[in-house]
């Protein structure tokens, strides 16, 4: 049973001579003394981000576990999987130590995915951070070197991840940004096949600043900073970068660094090259070469591929995933009481238009939508369907009738 003395256990004060007394099993504290009490416990552990981070209830998966979870929405990918899974393992695992004053201090590991478009690498990105429960924001690297301010402009990336966070400043600080098309901003000196202009060094540069981890201001708003509104201090220091790219033509690239360093080393072609995926061997200095900066190369140190998507593998993307495209269209179509069945055939047919048009994985979400919109719009109103079965007559009539000939990136 508490027993009330009326004086604080830590200064003995008595309750009239303080605001507030606080009781406890067998004494009292006073307010003063519960509040030097917490300066103590703060002083000792800290009370840092890492701690507000820790108490959102994030749990850490292990690489394996993280991999699991990638395999129910993202099909095959195997090995920009396994290196997803270890960098991010290790990120928040840095992000979640406390260094001591000697202590080892783990370097934080940005992660470049190259890959062709429509393979799977903001759907990489954007897995993770569902997984992790972390803000997330794609920024599209082309529009920043249009707007003309760079450097302004670059921050802006942030202010999404800002607005993603509602707010939350320290959320944003642990979240995560993918960066699309880092290959548009590459530096055209050593690359002449690329048609764009030097702003984008200047657009590297003013990126540097984020992926090496430091207190940007950023207009919380978003657009340009102008002296009179408020800016918010972002730290970049543990936000994760992922940044993706076609980087079209970097094969050849590689293959003449391999060629070279065959006859370099005079190993005499003993290495069997696979030359239609050159992507394998991707390193840094392909990514210098085709005019990234090294400093941004430096900062992009986990470096993965993905691997065009053949038959298969865009047929299982249309039934295999955790929400794929037909189970997500039965489901809206059993919640009219319809029972869909699409034939196997039909997913062939899909799979070989996607091809047609060149866009990979971009492309079934539409050619699904153009075959079924007829059957989409009409079946809702009929009370007598029950049942509706596609075959591939059906749907390259739909198809035909839609007038979907062509699909352009981001379809
Ligand atoms: P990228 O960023 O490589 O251009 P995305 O990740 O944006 O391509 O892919 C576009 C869409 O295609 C995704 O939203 C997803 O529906 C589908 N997709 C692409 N690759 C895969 C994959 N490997 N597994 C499952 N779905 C995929």
């Amino acid at each position: 049973m508490a027993r009330k003395s009326g004086v604080c256990a830590f200064c003995g004060r008595k309750a009239s001579e303080v605001r507030l007394m606080i009781q406890g099993i067998d004494a009292e504290i006073c307010d003063s003394c519960a509040e030097q009490a917490h300066i103590i416990v703060k002083e000792q552990f800290g009370d840092t981000q890492k701690d507000k981070f820790a108490s959102k209830g994030f749990t850490l998966k292990k690489p394996a576990e993280i991999k699991a979870f990638l395999d129910q929405y993202v099909i095959g990918q195997d090995e920009a999987k396994r290196t997803l899974a270890v960098a991010v393992y290790n990120h928040y695992k840095r992000i979640s130590q406390k260094v001591e004053a000697d202590e080892v201090e783990i370097e934080k590991s940005n992660i470049i995915l190259v890959g062709e478009t429509g393979t799977g690498k903001t759907l990489l990105a954007r897995t993770i951070a569902k997984m992790l429960n972390v803000p997330f924001a794609i920024a599209d690297a082309t529009v920043l070197t249009e707007a003309g301010y760079v450097g302004e402009d670059v921050e802006n990336i942030l202010v999404r991840l800002l607005q993603a966070a509602d707010y939350d400043v320290p959320a944003t600080e642990h979240g995560i940004v993918f960066i699309d098309e880092i290959d548009k901003i590459a530096r055209k000196s050593d690359n002449p096949s690329i048609t764009r202009d030097v702003s984008g060094e200047g657009v590297q540069q003013a990126m540097l600043k984020l992926l090496e981890g430091s207190v940007v201001n950023v207009p919380p708003k978003g657009g340009r900073k102008h002296p009179e509104q408020p800016m918010v201090a972002i730290n970049t220091k543990d936000i994760l970068f992922i940044a993706g790219g076609a980087f079209d033509g970097i094969d050849r690239i590689i293959a003449a660094r391999k060629r070279t360093n065959v006859i370099g080393y005079g190993n005499g072609g003993n290495e069997v090259i696979n030359k239609d995926n050159m992507l394998q061997y991707l390193s840094p200095a392909d990514l210098k070469k085709y005019g990234l900066i090294p400093e941004i190369v430096g900062r992009l140190p986990i470096i993965t591929h993905l691997n065009p998507l053949d038959e298969t593998a865009l047929k299982r993307i249309l039934t295999e995933p955790k929400n794929a495209l037909v189970k997500q269209f039965t489901k809206l179509f059993a919640m009219d009481n319809i029972n869909l069945i699409i034939k196997d055939e039909v997913l062939d047919f899909v799979v070989e238009k996607a091809i047609e048009f060149k866009v990979g994985a971009r492309g079934l979400r539409s050619i699904m939508e153009a075959i079924l919109n007829d059957a989409m719009f009409e079946l809702p109103s009929d009370s007598t369907a029950t049942e509706l079965v596609i075959d591939r007559e059906y749907a390259e009539a739909k198809l035909e009738k839609s007038g979907l000939k062509k699909l352009h990136v981001g379809d």
